[in-house]
């Protein structure tokens, strides 16, 4: 199998040309062409015709399908449905009713803040973490994502809006974490200087709470920003919500977000989706509140987008800014987020979902 260039990192490049009998620093070449978009050998104007062809013989660019775009009219959020090259078998799409020979779907959202555009990326096609309220749980788990596809999904988003991603949130479809290797990567390859040259800081990694794995994560990118999904603060209810609580009850988690920000000296968010009925009562707060007192964080909250299948509504923006509120008498920096396309399927694993179905 060809090699997937937006796999590669600098030094790798470099040893490809080697092999490939050029000088190294022509893999540099490479690698900054890659870096700003380039889709085919023919535009990469100078580096020599042979070694263009032995380039084409021993690697290609991992181009992703554009299946579907929705634009929000309101606030130019656009959500891409990006199709991956394998083949989507009967047995590779759990749970799924799609014809073979489609290919696996994968999403990114393209977000306009005062900040700057940012993508929210997906890090696996499917999910093992099996939260009860979010789409890309109901679809099972197929495959994880290279580090070519995740850098594949940025290119692709500027190649279509024409626009430049400046931040970069994992918080798409999977869980990072659960692929840690290829996430590492992605975020180097993010970050190097001769390529797109991103800040750590303006990079942010969602985990639904693998706590070794946040460790790690502290030591080796301790400027790179970590939220953590939280959405309880009750071992039993979140147990229910989110799977994972049961192998990484919430004082262990706790521990490891207060040992990062030791670590890193910087504040740590936590997600909080607002579920009507379900943790944005009285009682709930109260024992969020008990459980972040002291801590250098943020919570996000965001009220649930509705996925019809599970059941779960959101609660109002009132409710939400009320909660707000509360967090912050407490002494508890907190935020709600802005909705942004909540008119097109805006939350994790929506879109794929609603083409599945359709
Ligand atoms: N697996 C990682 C990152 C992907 S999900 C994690 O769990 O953090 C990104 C965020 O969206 C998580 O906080 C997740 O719990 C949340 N989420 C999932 N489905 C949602 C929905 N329907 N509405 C609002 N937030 C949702």
């Amino acid at each position: 199998m060809k090699q997937n260039l937006r796999n590669l990192t600098i030094r790798e490049m470099q040893e490809l040309a080697a092999e490939l009998g050029e000088k190294p620093y022509r893999g540099k070449q490479v690698f900054q062409w890659i870096s700003r978009g380039a889709e085919s050998f023919d535009e990469m104007t100078d580096l020599p015709k042979e070694f263009r062809r032995k380039l084409a013989d021993a690697a290609e660019i991992g181009l992703l399908k554009v299946l579907d775009v929705q634009v929000d009219p309101g606030d130019g959020t656009r959500k891409f449905l990006f199709g991956l090259p394998d083949p989507c078998d009967a047995d590779g799409e759990t749970g799924g009713d799609r014809p073979s020979g489609n290919a696996l779907a994968i999403e990114s959202v393209f977000m306009k803040y005062s900040y700057g555009n940012t993508l929210c990326v997906s890090s696996q096609v499917g999910c093992k973490m099996g939260c009860t309220f979010c789409a890309s749980a109901l679809g099972g788990f197929v495959r994880n994502l290279t580090a070519g596809e995740m850098i594949a999904q940025v290119m692709e988003a500027e190649h279509e809006t024409g626009e430049r991603v400046d931040h970069i949130v994992v918080m798409g479809m999977g869980e990072p974490f659960d692929n840690y290797e290829n996430l590492s990567r992605f975020l180097r390859l993010l970050h190097e200087p001769a390529g797109r040259n991103m800040s750590w800081r303006h990079i942010t990694v969602s985990t639904s709470g693998i706590v070794p794995m946040m460790d790690r994560f502290g030591d080796e990118f301790p400027q790179v920003n970590l939220a953590v999904s939280l959405h309880r603060a009750d071992d039993a209810d979140r147990s229910r919500l989110m799977p994972v609580n049961r192998r990484y009850p919430l004082k262990d988690l706790l521990a490891a977000a207060r040992a990062h920000t030791e670590k890193t000296g910087r504040r740590i968010t936590f997600e909080y989706a607002l579920i009507q009925g379900e943790n944005d009562r009285p009682e709930d707060i109260r024992a969020l509140i008990n459980a972040l007192k002291g801590m250098l964080c943020l919570v996000n909250l965001i009220p649930l987008n509705a996925v019809k299948e599970t059941g779960f509504a959101g609660s109002s923006r009132q409710r939400a800014e009320q909660i707000a509120a509360r967090l912050e008498a407490a002494g508890i920096t907190a935020t709600v987020r802005r909705e942004l396309g909540s008119e097109i399927d805006g939350a994790c694993g929506q879109l794929r979902l609603r083409r599945k179905n359709s």
